[in-house]
């Protein structure tokens, strides 16, 4: 595995505009710095206490992304430096972010997770509740949160046809999003695709990918 290889391969095959989130979850600071070295900044981790031990020990430029299901009582331990939450899908979370920015002084972005996938497993909003959920007068009023996008996961499928239905569906309601004047929304960034779909990802309008395994190698949990 040459992590500087991978990620510079990656980057000549996707456009400029597309961010590319390195998913360096499970994988040691040596691999981190191989990345960052090559020029790399945006990391992505979904365990809390991981994160926060990769934030203590690696450069502080870094753009931390946490992606995975973010538990309320542990928002308050990466609130002061967290670069990007992927995954919001209720109020009480967004309440806790919020509270917890008010503390740092501090506005975090957050994406709203929608729910596209058909796998029962998968966290996130419908449409329905993302959009009940952004014009209640309670989430209007969090004044230290800022929705900067939608995030989805598409089905684990060889069937590209139904992950590309899936990804059109994130950015259709993200496109709706847009028109829309909120007080603290606004719709710039559409998190999705990982190693084994980024490309119909990006085709359906994606410009920000999730990699993990593709630049790093396989996982060994
Ligand atoms: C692990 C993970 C990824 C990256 O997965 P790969 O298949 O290794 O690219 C992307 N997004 C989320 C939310 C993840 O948990």
């Amino acid at each position: 595995m040459n992590i500087a290889e991978n990620l510079t391969s990656i980057q000549s095959s996707i456009p400029e505009e597309v961010c590319l989130v390195a998913v360096s979850k499970t994988k040691p600071n040596e691999a981190i710095l191989e990345a960052y070295q090559a020029g790399h900044r945006d990391f992505g981790e979904n365990k809390i206490q991981d994160l926060s031990a990769k934030y203590e020990s690696l450069p502080q430029d870094i753009n931390w992304h946490f992606i995975g299901h973010l538990q309320t009582n542990k928002v308050k331990y990466i609130a002061s430096f967290v670069h990007l939450v992927h995954a919001v899908d209720s109020l009480k979370l967004a309440k806790e972010i919020n509270k917890r920015a008010q503390q740092h002084n501090r506005t975090i972005s957050i994406l709203l997770q929608h729910k596209i996938a058909t796998e029962e497993s998968k966290f996130g909003l419908s449409k329905e509740d993302l959009l009940t959920l952004i014009h209640s007068d309670e989430f209007k009023a969090l004044e230290n949160i800022k929705v900067a996008g939608l995030m989805g996961m598409a089905t684990n499928t060889e069937d590209r046809n139904q992950i590309r239905t899936e990804f059109d569906r994130l950015k259709a309601l993200f496109d709706e999003l847009q028109n829309e004047s909120l007080p603290n929304v606004k719709m710039n960034i559409v998190s999705m695709g990982m190693s084994g779909d980024y490309e119909i990802a990006i085709e359906a309008g994606s410009n920000m990918i999730r990699v993990g395994s593709s630049i790093f190698g396989a996982r060994n949990y």
